[in-house]
This record gives C-alpha cells, structure tokens and sequence, in this order.
C-alpha cells in the first residue's frame, strides 16, 4: 500500500475537543447553551440509531438536545406545525429533521417551513443559495466534513483538479462549491458522465459519492492522488458475511492514492460533529454574538 489512511476518527475528536472548548466559551461569556432539535417521524430502525447518536453527541458537547418522534401516520400538516413550533422556541438554535420521512409527507414542504437560521442540515434553498453566494455561515455536514480533511491533510488546494461524482443537494452539489471556493478547478461527473475513467485520471482529488459499492477502481485513479470515499454500502461478501465498503475500491486504490479515506472511519466519522458545528454557529449567530471560529 502506498496511500496514507486519513483517519476520519482522529480528525472528528480534534474538532469535538474544540467545540466542546467553544461550548463553554458561549455559555460563559454570554450565558447561552447551543439547543439541537431532532424530529423522527416513523420507525426505520436505521434512522433511529442516526438520531439517538445526534442527541448523544450534543448532549456530550453540553448542548440542550431535545428529541420529538412522530408515528409514521403524522400527517404532513402535524410535522409541518412541530416545525413551526420549534422555529419559534427559543432555546432550540438547530432543527434536524431526519430523512428520508415517510412516502406520503413532500420533504419540501418540510424543508419550507423550516427557518433557515436554524437549519443545520443546511438543505433549505436559502442556505443552499447563501453557499453558492459565498456567504453560508451553515453548510451542508458531510461536504463540509470533507473540506475538513481535505485542508488538514492537503492544505491549499488551489489550482488542484478536484472531481466530484454524483450530484446530490444533500453531498454532490454543495461539495463543489466548497471545493470551487477553495480555489480547485471542479469537475461534477454524474450518472450521464462519459468516459470517468477518464475524468478520474486527471484528477488530484477524487471525491466519490454515488452509492454504488467499489464502484471506482485502483486503474482509474492518477498516482499520488486524494481519493476521498463518501460511499456508504452494505455489501455480503463471499463468505456470507454482511460489511460496510465505499464507492471506492479500497485495496487497489490504496496501492496508487497518495492518501485515501478509509469506510467505515472516513469521511462518515466527521458529519455528526460537523452537525454540531453547525448547531453552535446558528446558536451565535441568532444571539447575534461574534461567530466562534471552529
Ligand atoms: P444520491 O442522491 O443517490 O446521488 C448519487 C449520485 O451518483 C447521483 O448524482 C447520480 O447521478 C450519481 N451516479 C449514479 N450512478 C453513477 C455512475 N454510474 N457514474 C457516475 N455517477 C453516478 O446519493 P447521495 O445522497 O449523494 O449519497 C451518495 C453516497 O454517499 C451514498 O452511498 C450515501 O450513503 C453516502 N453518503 C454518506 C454520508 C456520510 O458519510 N455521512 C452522507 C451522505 C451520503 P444522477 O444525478 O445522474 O442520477
């Protein structure tokens, strides 16, 4: 193997031990205690455990954590109104509405309703214009968990050729912009894309979110480049046995990237925390106190 391993865990402790330093700065110099919201509506077993990670980790950070779970039956109106209620509370500065929500609720009308200073999914259009105007103080966790790494293990990535596969609202489409605000020359490559491997030989950064298992190989991928895997998959392999790979293919990527994210442990260990710094940074900002710096 010729890659290092950007470790996703160690990076994800470091920015907790400075929220957790900022958390208290807050509270002392200005008495105010970050609230996280989190709304569940339904029972996939999946997003459940998401959710309970999100309050436990607030909770650890000193944030208030309040938790609101409707039976799959909610009506759109009834998650639409706990929405409203909690843009109105005070002590809640983040709302986290957890996707996806059950077929018969528009995630749009939700998304709507939500105040866009308190959402910390950053998913609303304002936010999402905010990013594209250069002045998103909430930015979308998991791309922004991947400007984390990328800076901390790249530094300045100016000029550097940087494509992203896959498009999503939720990762694709901000990571471009973070990566095109970083100064990178961006290439977005989706399902209608010719000839990646192509795209990939060119690229000093690779990032990878398209939700197809190992779907990126060693052979595509430029010697010495980042290779940054957003993929998450279940996969069974030969043996029977039930794991959890990337969308890229880890083993032969690693013997030609210059560094490689690892799944799990990559890129999935920075998006809670980055949720948190969302949270303390809508808190400041709707107090109207100077922005930590995190
Ligand atoms: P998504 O909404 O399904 O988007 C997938 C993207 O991949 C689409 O833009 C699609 O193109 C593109 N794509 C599909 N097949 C392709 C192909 N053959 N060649 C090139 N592009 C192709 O998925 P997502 O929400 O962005 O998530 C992607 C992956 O990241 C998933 O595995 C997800 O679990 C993971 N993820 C992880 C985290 C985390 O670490 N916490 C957070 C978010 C997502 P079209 O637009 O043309 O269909």
């Amino acid at each position: 193997m010729t890659a290092s391993i950007i470790d996703g865990k160690a990076h994800a402790t470091a920015l907790r031990a400075k929220l957790i330093a900022k958390t208290v700065d807050l509270k002392a110099e200005y008495g105010i205690v970050p609230g996280l919201a989190t709304v569940l509506v339904g029972d996939d077993p999946a997003s459940e455990v998401y959710v309970r990670n999100k309050n436990k980790t607030a909770e650890a950070l000193g944030f208030k954590s309040v938790h609101h779970h409707l039976a799959s039956t909610a009506s759109e109106a009834e998650v639409v109104s706990l929405v409203k209620t909690l843009n109105a509370e005070p002590s809640v500065h983040g709302i986290l509405v957890q996707l996806p929500l059950p077929k018969h609720i528009r995630e749009e009308s939700v998304l709507d309703a939500l105040d866009p200073a308190k959402d910390v999914d950053a998913l609303t259009p304002i936010n999402a214009g905010l990013l594209l105007s250069g002045r998103a103080h909430l930015v979308s966790c998991t791309p922004m968990g991947v400007m984390i790494l990328l800076r901390e293990t790249l530094g300045d990535i100016g000029g550097a050729e940087a494509l992203v596969i896959g498009r999503s609202l939720l990762f694709g489409k901000p990571a471009a912009q973070l990566l095109l605000a970083a100064n990178a020359t961006v290439t977005m490559a989706h399902s209608r894309s010719r000839d990646l491997p192509l795209l990939c030989r060119r690229a000093d950064i690779i990032v990878a979110a398209i939700g197809k298992p190992e779907f990126v190989r060693g052979n595509w991928v430029k010697p010495g480049a980042c290779v940054i895997d957003v993929g998450i998959n279940r996969i069974v392999d030969a043996s029977g046995h039930s794991r959890l790979v990337g969308d890229v293919a880890y083993a032969e990527t690693a013997e030609v990237a210059g560094h490689i994210t690892p799944v799990p442990g990559g890129v999935g260990a920075m998006t809670i925390i980055c949720l948190m710094r969302n949270t303390l940074i809508a808190a400041a900002m709707q107090h109207a106190v100077p922005l930590p710096v995190v």
